[in-house]
């Protein structure tokens, strides 16, 4: 009788192992990261760390700041409740695709252009955000338009998009990629490129806190940003168009974007202002 006592406690226990075990090793494809996030009140953004205006960590305060932080914030209330979190890991462009499909973050906030060859890996919200491709050159520069740079060096950052479209529009130009936007600024002021291109907004925030540099000419490319999300989670990517659709019609959109653009020379932000 204790012996079949014992085998019984040992079979029960060795059922709830491989329970718990199959839990914690659930695919993220069968996982409903909406229900997830709803239950811990959280959701956890892949956002950026060095493009001010967008998303930056405040050096001062350790804190990211910008618009896609403030958007990701408000977002985040819409979809899970007021008493819910935004949480913030950093991506790159290069990072933020392998991070998201990895798991680590539930969605990516972070300058990222909707484009066919993404949408092959990944979802995308509507989008959220419309940006277009332009160059930072040194004031005195002789580049006037992106056509200018055949023969000459410019500086893009890698698993951006910006790095191809140039080469479309620019053939005979040398393409120096970094790996994020704090280091192809670095490498654009220490002259080892004649311009550094990406979306006009990312350039307007770095001009701000740059003199001697300056946005030229106009956009040659659409940017429309989308918040990245794992296929499959089609809960998620509906949550996350019902709360940008909300924060459109409730006027936080267009106040963050005041916020953040109102007052940056070189960016017209009454042309991204949404109705
Ligand atoms: N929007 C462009 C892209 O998605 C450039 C900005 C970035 O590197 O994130 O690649």
């Amino acid at each position: 009788m204790k012996r079949l006592k014992y085998l019984m406690l040992m079979i029960t226990s060795l059922l709830l192992l491989l329970t718990l075990s199959a839990c914690g090793s659930k695919p993220l494809s069968s996982q409903n990261v909406l229900e997830n996030d709803k239950q811990s009140k959280t959701i956890t953004w892949g956002v950026k760390a060095d493009t001010k205006l967008l998303g930056l960590i405040d050096v001062k305060d350790g804190k990211e700041k910008g618009f896609e932080i403030d958007l990701a914030t408000a977002l985040t209330k819409k979809m899970i409740g007021k008493d819910a979190k935004a949480k913030f890991v950093t991506v790159t462009s290069q990072s933020r695709i392998p991070l998201l499909k990895n798991g680590n973050i539930d969605a990516i906030i972070a300058t990222m252009t909707i484009t066919p060859e993404r949408q092959k890996t990944i979802n995308f919200s509507n989008s959220y955000f419309d940006a277009g491709q332009s160059l930072l050159v040194k004031d005195d520069s002789s580049v006037k338009k992106v056509e200018d740079l055949n023969n000459k060096t410019i500086i893009g950052v890698v698993g951006s998009n910006s790095v191809e479209n140039v080469k479309k529009f620019a053939p005979k130009a040398q393409v120096l990629q970094l790996p994020d936007y704090a280091q192809a600024l670095t490498a654009l002021k220490s002259g080892q490129g004649d311009a550094l291109t990406t979306d006009n907004v990312i350039l307007a925030g770095m001009a701000v806190n740059n003199p001697g540099y300056k946005l030229q000419g106009k956009a040659f490319t659409t940017e429309p940003y989308g918040i990245g999300i794992n296929k499959g989670q089609d809960d998620f990517r509906k949550a996350v168009n019902k709360a940008l659709k909300e924060v459109q019609q409730d006027g936080t959109y267009n106040k963050l974007i005041v916020k953040w653009f109102g007052d940056v020379p070189g960016f017209n932000y009454k042309e991204v202002l949404r109705k």
